[in-house]
């Protein structure tokens, strides 16, 4: 089976401004095993770089990789035998087998899967650090039922007092692990006067301990763990710390490690989302076919690009519908 790929920069159509830096542009990479694609999302704050996701790819392919036989129906043999590095190349790999097989038995993946499609809840809409006007003005032009507001800018409760203002919609916050956890024990009740959703990590990466503690202080609204989050450990690790956890195909590496994760999340009676990074409809599809099985969405990716190079989930509105073509569904733009 032939593995390609293709470097590809994503224009963002407005800076995306979140705790840990900004943004205009993304370098992700595209990859194609035979008939299948998927994508690798560049992230910086997680050490993956285009470069690091290509050096990766190019290692595959001289280790043998795509050597092997094929089998169709033995997925998760031929993912155990990627090699470790780069989780965002991985997620590609497993992204592009998954699809690959959808089409040679010409089914959607979410049938694959078992799943409805119309049980996919709706999407928010992320809004980036800004001024508080400014935040609240999109929030309100975006016209979405449920809007983000990523926080730890500085003017965090200002901000959500300004949505709450110009809109009625549903909030949830999202620190992206910026606040101390003396900060988010003051700041997050006074937050939670504002009828919010949910709060998404509000401590730096790995304090489990720290939400432990600010679970202990009643906090008033539920608390959702994400950058700490990539695998299935990691969510039985937060049983009992946190009320609901983010899933996002690059940290878990492909679909496969990603239904673990939510399987092993409900077993433990916690709620799931599923996100995407800065990613086109090619890897923001993939991740809307396992929405049916999470309480939230945030794949609002290709709503945030200006040159969005694929099709795939349609929007109407908050509303996501998936493809009913074979695999993924995704298609290259004309
Ligand atoms: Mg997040």
């Amino acid at each position: 089976m032939e593995l390609t790929w293709e470097a590809y920069t994503l224009n963002l159509k407005t800076t995306f401004r979140i705790a840990h830096g900004a943004s205009d542009q993304r370098n992700n990479v595209f990859v194609h095993i035979g008939e299948g694609m998927g994508e690798a999302p560049s992230v910086p704050h997680f050490g993956e770089t285009q470069q690091g996701i290509i050096d990766y790819l190019e290692r595959l392919v001289s280790s043998g990789f795509t050597d092997q036989s094929w089998d169709p129906f033995l997925i998760e043999d031929i993912l155990d035998s990627l090699p470790s590095g780069s989780l965002a190349a991985r997620s590609a790999i497993d992204l592009a087998v998954h699809d690959l097989v959808g089409k040679q038995l010409g089914q959607p993946l979410y049938r694959l899967l078992g799943l409805n499609p119309l049980k996919a809840p709706h999407t928010c809409f992320t809004v980036a650090i800004d001024e508080p006007e400014m935040v609240a003005e999109r929030a309100r032009a975006s016209n979405m039922p449920f809007i983000k507001i990523k926080l730890g800018g500085g003017n965090d409760e200002a901000t959500v007092a300004a949505v709450r203002q110009a809109t009625n919609t549903h909030i949830r916050v999202d620190a992206n692990a910026g606040w101390s956890r003396e900060q988010a024990a003051r700041l997050i009740p006074r937050l939670a006067e504002y009828d919010l959703e949910f709060v998404e990590q509000p401590l730096p990466v790995g304090d489990i301990e720290g939400l432990r503690w600010l679970h202990t202080q009643n906090p008033g609204v539920r608390i959702f763990a994400d950058e700490n989050i990539h695998t299935a450990h990691d969510v039985a690790l937060h049983a009992g710390v946190v009320d609901g956890v983010v899933i996002k195909l690059m940290k878990s590496a492909g679909i496969r490690e990603a239904l673990r994760a939510i399987q092993v999340a409900r077993a433990l009676d916690m709620q799931v989302m599923i996100g995407c990074m800065v990613e086109s409809s090619l890897g923001v599809t993939a991740a809307a076919h396992l929405a049916p099985l999470c309480d939230y969405a945030d794949l609002d990716g290709p709503l945030l690009i200006a040159n969005d190079p694929y099709q795939g989930v349609v929007y109407e509105g908050s509303r996501m519908l998936l493809p009913d073509r074979p695999g993924l569904g995704v298609m290259r733009k004309a």
